[in-house]
């Protein structure tokens, strides 16, 4: 019940914001006085240089703590702004594994505080920042695009607002970025809305549609039609599944929605026939460690990221909620390390995976390819 209730909380309510101290951060701050931290550092250090490419996070999970103080002062919620450790508690869940009143918490005050198109503009722009800070050459951000909250934005200004941002963003730090829209399982109403404004916006960078929301509920027809007028309006398909639901939502999500890329998945290795369909269609994976390990949906022995490795399966390390969830992409590739066990010459090539799985045309995904090619050689020859 637990898992469940994360998970639907989860995406349902996509959440939040940031962190005062980014795992990487934190890391390369520790302490040297013992091994493990030394080893930590290094580590830091050395995924800190890799270029990456982020396939799977969400906008609202993914905002600045101080930002998020600054909004929430502005519109004159009820929240302590003025101080940060109490403003963090109600943005941020402090450990893995929270309780459903610090989950409601946050979502609810996340929606509270993004609720102008002004607001979704300046959240986006920051974390194209937030990326080009950690090496981070292409990424797909997404969201949902209507706000639970009374007075919140519509699905056009929600839209609006976070292209603005991520198309200022994109020019100014030169990070490539695109968008995907996501349904949600609990609203299937809003389907048909939502592949409306996808198309509308393809040619302001919306590239794909999603489904989050608990993933235990069952599809609805208005789901699968949704993603069925998706696939021939030109957008990629991308489903939150194996998560916490079994592998047959990862046969679903593949032979009935038409997915190319799998948002986390790791349940798909309950079933070996349905792990061999994805081998043939060749899924990609949107792992993401931490956010996983807080939902409770995997643990990092014995991670399903080792045997997509071992397989040769295709798989990219995100962070889906850094701010919620504490961690950021540099991060991420230390914990894929440190505890998940795979090797920096694995890891390395993420990035080129993640690119070759992008939802770009062949031309500019190629051109992605090469800039990932660039950058890992100058890395080798010690050029940065
Ligand atoms: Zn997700």
């Amino acid at each position: 019940m637990h898992r469940i209730f994360l998970s639907c909380l989860q995406r349902s309510s996509k959440s939040l914001l940031v962190q005062t101290a980014p795992l990487s951060l934190a890391m390369s701050t520790v302490s040297t006085a013992s091994t493990t931290s030394t080893v930590s550092t290094d580590m830091a250090a050395k995924y800190a240089k890799l270029p990456k490419v982020e396939l799977h996070v969400h906008l609202d999970g993914a905002c600045r703590l101080n930002t998020l103080r600054e909004l929430s002062k502005e519109y004159g919620l009820p929240y302590p702004h003025d101080d940060e450790e109490a403003f963090k508690l109600w943005v941020a869940l402090p450990s893995a594994a929270p309780s459903l009143v610090d989950f409601l918490k946050v979502f609810t005050a996340l929606a509270e505080i993004l609720r102008t198109e002004e607001a979704l503009a300046r959240v986006a722009y920051e974390y194209v920042e937030d990326l080009h800070r950690q090496n981070a050459v292409y990424a797909e951000i997404r969201y949902n695009p209507f706000s639970e909250v009374v007075g919140g934005p519509t699905g056009e200004q929600y839209c609006e607002g976070v292209i603005a941002g991520l198309e200022r963003g994109e020019k100014e730090f030169g990070v490539k970025v695109r968008s995907i829209l996501c349904f949600k399982r609990e609203n299937p109403e809003r389907c048909a809305e939502i592949v409306s404004l996808a198309h509308r916006y393809m040619s302001r960078g919306v590239v794909g549609v999603d489904i989050a929301g608990n993933e235990l509920l069952p599809l609805d027809p208005r789901h699968i039609d949704g993603f069925l007028t998706a696939k021939k309006l030109g957008l990629h398909v991308t489903v939150h599944a194996g998560e916490s639901g079994p592998a047959e939502n990862v046969r679903q999500a593949i032979e009935d929605l038409g997915a190319e890329r799998i948002g986390h998945g790791y349940h798909v290795l309950q079933n070996e026939d349905i792990y061999c369909l994805a081998r043939e269609k060749k899924i990609h994976f949107e792992v993401c460690p931490t956010s996983s390990v807080y939902t409770s949906s995997t643990q990092n022995d014995n991670h399903a990221s080792l045997r997509f490795a071992r397989d040769g399966v295709s798989f990219s390390i995100n962070t889906d909620d850094p701010g919620v969830m504490l961690c950021d992409l540099n991060g991420e590739y230390v914990v894929a390390e440190r505890d998940i066990g795979l090797t920096y010459d694995q890891l390395k090539q993420l990035a080129l995976a993640g690119a070759e799985a992008a939802f770009l045309p062949d031309q500019e995904k190629q051109e992605v390819v090469k800039a990932i090619r660039e950058r890992l050689a100058a890395l080798e020859q010690g050029h940065c």
